[in-house]
């Protein structure tokens, strides 16, 4: 069936989700590339700690961030969830559109070259997915983006170390309480002696309130972890 659909879309050429020309033949992203280079990173000013976009003028750590402890380094976002960055995980997520893969994953390597001392990382880790949501989703974007980054910077990738232990519900439509509920106890790790006094790069795709990479970050400093920064795709407003 995906065989067939790829012969047919390179019969007859798609057209840019976003400004609806028709792509090159065998372009298989839905974005012309001329949308994609309309991706911004994100400008400041932003948290400090959680990389939330701020009002100019407010303090450089968010009063969240000030409020409420945080088991996570910081967070570093590439892109704005919007326009073509939102359209562009969407198609990924959910129509595997892995075309996107490549372009997406250059953005990253894009914002860790321009902003990330890299040798300030000992190991990269994707945010899982559960066992039954990484079946039906064919692949773990989080997982495709982290090995992007290990290989690219020669540094160590641990599979199925960080792992989640609980099917966790759709956190759209959570306010920021219930979202830190829902991931609470999601997850574990593994082998210990793997993240014991090291400083990781958790990846994952969007960051919206942090509840989950916090999560994450707790079981991983819990673990022994030193540090954990986290890298997103992208980050709501
Ligand atoms: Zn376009
Ligand atoms: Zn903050």
């Amino acid at each position: 069936m995906n065989l067939i659909k790829t012969l047919l879309d390179l019969i007859f050429p798609l057209e840019c989700r976003i400004c609806k020309k028709t792509l090159a033949a065998g372009n298989l992203t839905y974005i012309c590339p001329e949308c994609f280079t309309r991706i911004r990173f994100i400008k400041e000013p932003y948290c400090l700690k959680c990389g939330r976009p701020l009002r100019p003028f407010e303090n450089r750590v968010c009063k969240n961030c000030q409020k409420e402890k945080r088991f996570f380094k910081k967070i570093c976002s590439v892109g704005l969830y919007q326009g073509v960055m939102r359209e562009a995980i969407l198609l990924l997520k959910y129509q595997k559109v892995k075309a996107l893969i490549s372009p997406l994953g250059k953005l990253l390597l894009k914002y860790c070259q321009e902003n990330l001392k890299m040798n300030d990382f000992d190991l990269v880790l994707p945010v899982p997915l559960y066992r039954s949501k990484r079946r039906e989703r064919e692949f773990n974007q989080a997982e495709v983006f982290a090995r992007m980054i290990a290989e690219h910077y020669s540094l160590p990738l641990f599979q199925k170390n960080l792992l989640r232990i609980r099917d966790t519900r759709t956190m759209s439509g959570l306010n920021p309480e219930e979202r830190r509920r829902n991931v609470k106890d999601a997850f574990l790790v593994k082998r210990k002696e793997e993240v014991k006094n090291r400083r990781i790069l958790l990846i994952d795709d969007i960051c919206t309130t942090g509840a989950t990479v916090d999560e994450c970050c707790k079981v991983l400093l819990t673990a022994g972890a030193k540090e954990v920064t986290i890298l997103t795709l992208a980050r709501t407003s």
